[in-house]
């Protein structure tokens, strides 16, 4: 019977995954072998003559069925780092994305002092989280649809040791705030559904099959959610507060009108994301 070393298998399942038009063949081969046999890519650089024996090779063998079917790696593995912190994910939650990086990274750029905020539709608790680990005197809430989700928040939220600062609230948009003594916020924060319903054909098979519609679609042109967001965010902010949103791909013009052609905001600003895409709107009331 064959020995399977370690770069037996990264080759053999790197040209399986070619044939399946996986876009990484090689680097999702590596991150699932080093998975299985936990070791760092680095690791199993260093140990390309290691044998792999019946009981790894029948597990990862599993995992390559699942990525030939385009299941993401990060549900495979249920991680997914985001500004350099560990998030468990799985998938009840949305894999959190880099451009949404710039939406924290917005908001530590922005406030000065201690500040209380939300986190609306909260998922695997990206956001919320990693605004509380790099802020040790902020608090806030974070909200979603679901119990399964929420779980996974609060998963997360102990593990980078912020659980007690954060508060988890189900409900649909704003209406679990209404249950606080004080439901008013300096920030409000949100990356929310935002493809438009008949953008989901033009989605990658592995997002479209197996990321939840609820965290991705919102609508025939994507700003069912953002609408109610902007709509009823001022309710919701201390006076100088600001709502932060990221936005799709072609959607700022849209966002802009919404914002404007509501009283309660005095200004706002747009920021692009790596690719030079106008992705995050801020506003002030
Ligand atoms: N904040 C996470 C992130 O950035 O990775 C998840 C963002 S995901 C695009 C949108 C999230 O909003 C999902 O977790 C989804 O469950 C939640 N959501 C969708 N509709 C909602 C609603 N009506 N009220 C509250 N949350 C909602
Ligand atoms: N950016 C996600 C995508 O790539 C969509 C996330 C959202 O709707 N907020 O599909």
């Amino acid at each position: 019977m064959k020995t399977w070393r370690v770069i037996d298998l990264i080759e053999w399942t790197a040209k399986y995954f070619e044939r399946h038009e996986i876009p990484t063949p090689r680097l999702d081969a590596e991150l699932l072998l080093g998975y299985i046999l936990q070791k760092s890519r680095l690791q199993l650089y260093l140990h390309f003559e290691m044998p792999v024996f019946h009981e790894g090779l029948s597990q990862f063998r599993t995992l390559i069925k699942k990525r030939a079917a385009r299941m993401p790696v990060s549900y495979l593995t249920n991680h997914k780092e985001f500004l350099s912190l560990d998030f468990y994910v799985n998938q009840h939650v949305l894999i959190p994305r880099p451009e949404t990086e710039v939406l924290v990274e917005t908001v530590l750029q922005q406030q000065q002092g201690q500040c209380r905020f939300v986190d609306i539709g909260t998922g695997s608790g990206a956001i919320a989280i990693s605004l509380a680990y790099h802020r040790p005197d902020w608090e806030a809430v974070a909200t979603d649809v679901g119990t399964e989700i929420l779980e996974v928040a609060q998963k997360n939220a102990a593990a980078h040791n912020c659980a007690d600062r954060l508060t988890f609230l189900q409900g649909d948009l704003f209406d679990p705030l209404g249950e606080l003594s004080n439901p008013r916020f300096d920030w409000i924060a949100s990356n929310p559904p935002y493809v438009s319903t008949e953008e989901a054909a033009t989605l990658s098979p592995d997002v479209r099959k197996h990321e939840p519609e609820i965290a991705l679609f919102a609508g025939s042109d994507g700003l069912s959610i953002i609408r109610r967001i902007v709509a009823d965010a001022p309710k919701f902010l201390n006076l100088h507060g600001k709502l932060i949103l990221e936005i799709g791909y072609n959607q700022s013009p849209a966002v802009q009108d919404l914002i404007k052609s509501h009283p309660s905001y005095t200004d706002y600003q747009v920021i692009k994301d790596y690719s030079g895409i106008e992705r995050i709107i801020v506003a002030g009331v």
